[in-house]
């Protein structure tokens, strides 16, 4: 079975976005999720997002649907990435209501434009 090498390693990316992607597929982040594997009393609910709904702070979590503004800010300053894949995404709301399924995740993941790694990481 052939393996497929992740298109960013062909890319010409920094070294500070490369480590940032391969830390990210390798789950060895700060995610709230990774960080209540390793705590006994860790909690994985997201403590960025505004309001009283508790979110699971995990990739997905990260990419599409965390509410803080920060986040919000540099998803409408990508749009574009994410217009294609998501209907319910605008800039007046950067952000999706509830989980997506895996394989639109990783369609959106898999997409051809290199900016994309620099929304990411
Ligand atoms: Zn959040």
């Amino acid at each position: 079975m052939p393996i497929d090498v992740p298109r960013y390693l062909h890319l010409d990316l920094s070294k500070h976005v490369m480590s940032n992607i391969s830390r990210f597929r390798l789950r060895a982040h700060t995610l709230k999720v990774e960080a209540a594997a390793w705590h006994e009393d860790g909690s994985c609910v997201c403590d960025q997002c505004p309001g009283e709904d508790e979110h699971i702070q995990n990739e997905v979590h990260a990419l599409l649907i965390c509410q803080d503004h920060r986040v919000c800010e540099l998803r409408k300053h990508f749009s574009f990435l994410f217009s294609p894949f998501f209907e319910d995404f605008s800039a007046a709301q950067p952000f999706l209501l509830q989980q997506v399924n895996n394989q639109l995740v990783h369609d959106f993941l898999s997409q051809q434009n290199n900016r994309l790694f620099l929304f990411s990481f």
